[in-house]
């Protein structure tokens, strides 16, 4: 793809909508009034895709930085887990995954790496959809056992809540719960990583229609970083940056919803009821990065006899390899390394082939990179 192919695509982008153009020229004029460089993180790996799909880091002033956080939930999860899942597919379980974790690595370093290589080798292993897809074939399997691997943020616990909730999970299902709260997270980012200075932060949009825009108030009042709850239109993302700078200016860090058309301040009332119902918060290990306080979303005693780690009495610990040699992904996680600082992006690390987690998922940050890097702009 050329150059001029590049700015073809952006093109539609303005006329599709002419106004994002008036909100870039706004950008910039804003960008003036600011002196050094403004760093701003989108939290979700969908807005890094639309910023990068969409050419818009190529359409920001100089000092407007774009990077990107840790909203990818397959980058974080443990390979711990994905070592116990291999293990149970090689021995009589189906495991059930979400597409995006499939090629996920262990830790391991030889012998089976991912849940793909494990099917390959036999494993029973089965892509799904949804929980229900996966309660499905377990139903029509009486005698045999079935694992579902949850892994996601706030936006997916609700998928397993309700049906834990219902008592509808069959017997011979169980859940390993690899689930991972928002919020915590950026706190940890804020309060242990000073060198990651950040101006503004773009909030999740499909989290925080569960969690609610207020869940972000924390971010203005606790840190002084300006925060807006983002849609996923390139024309969303534009305005979001565009509210940053105002408030930046005005020296007046606060909350703004951008995505009012699906997010409410107070998130889906029901929904929160249910998780937490029937999950509780505590310390959880996020993947090469480390522990973060109340991070991790994991069933409480009365819901225990569905869940893997519970049941088969297994004590959660890191293994060696979480931190991949020569894998920049914990920094890439967190905003301080881009996916082309990593020496092994597009080399020994390929969306086809990937050896990082941050290269596994369609969320993933290197991912994102290494399929839109004509988009990027990085010559
Ligand atoms: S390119 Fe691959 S190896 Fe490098 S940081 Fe990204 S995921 Fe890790």
């Amino acid at each position: 793809m050329t150059k001029n192919d590049i700015i073809r695509i952006i093109k539609h982008v303005f006329e599709k909508n002419p106004k994002a153009s008036i909100i870039v020229d706004e950008i910039k004029s804003l960008a003036k009034e600011i002196s050094g460089t403004v760093k701003i993180m989108n939290f979700c790996g969908t807005h890094e895709w639309t910023i990068s799909h969409y050419g818009l880091r190529t359409l920001m002033p100089e000092n407007v930085e774009l990077i990107a956080g840790p909203g990818c939930p397959v980058c974080i999860t443990p390979g711990y887990y994905v070592d116990l899942l291999i293990e149970l597919s090689m021995n009589g379980y189906t495991i059930h995954t979400y597409g995006d974790a499939y090629k996920l690595p262990g830790t391991r370093i030889k012998g089976i790496r991912s849940l793909y290589e494990a099917h390959a080798m036999g494993g029973k292993v089965n892509v799904v959809y949804s929980f229900l897809d996966a309660v499905k074939h377990a139903l029509r399997d009486k005698s045999g056992k079935h694992v579902f691997f949850a892994v996601g943020f706030e936006t997916t616990i609700p998928t397993t809540a309700y049906p834990l909730l219902a008592g509808s999970v069959p017997d011979n299902m169980f859940i390993l719960h690899a689930y991972r709260l928002t919020p915590p997270v950026m706190r940890y980012l804020l309060e242990n990583r000073p060198d990651i200075r950040l101006d503004g932060v773009i909030a999740p949009g499909h989290v925080s229609s569960i969690i609610g825009a207020n869940a972000w108030s924390f971010l203005p009042r606790d840190y002084g970083v300006p925060v807006v709850v983002s849609g996923f239109e390139p024309i969303d993302v534009l305005l979001s940056i565009k509210y940053i700078l105002e408030m930046r200016i005005k020296d007046k860090p606060s909350l703004i919803n951008e995505y009012t058309r699906v997010v409410k301040p107070e998130g889906n009332i029901q929904a929160k009821k249910a998780i937490e119902k029937v999950y509780e918060a505590r310390t959880a290990y996020w993947r090469a990065i480390g522990y973060i306080p109340d991070s991790g979303a994991y069933p409480r005693r009365e819901y225990r006899d569905k869940d893997l780690v519970s049941v088969l009495g297994i004590e959660e610990k890191p293994g060696s390899r979480e931190h991949l040699p020569g894998c920049r992904c914990p920094d890439v996680v967190l905003g301080a390394a881009k996916p082309t600082d990593c020496p092994l992006f597009l080399k020994r690390c390929t969306p086809e082939n990937p050896y990082g987690p941050c290269m596994v998922s369609s969320e993933g940050t290197c991912r994102i990179w290494a399929e839109n890097i004509p988009f990027l702009n990085l010559d």
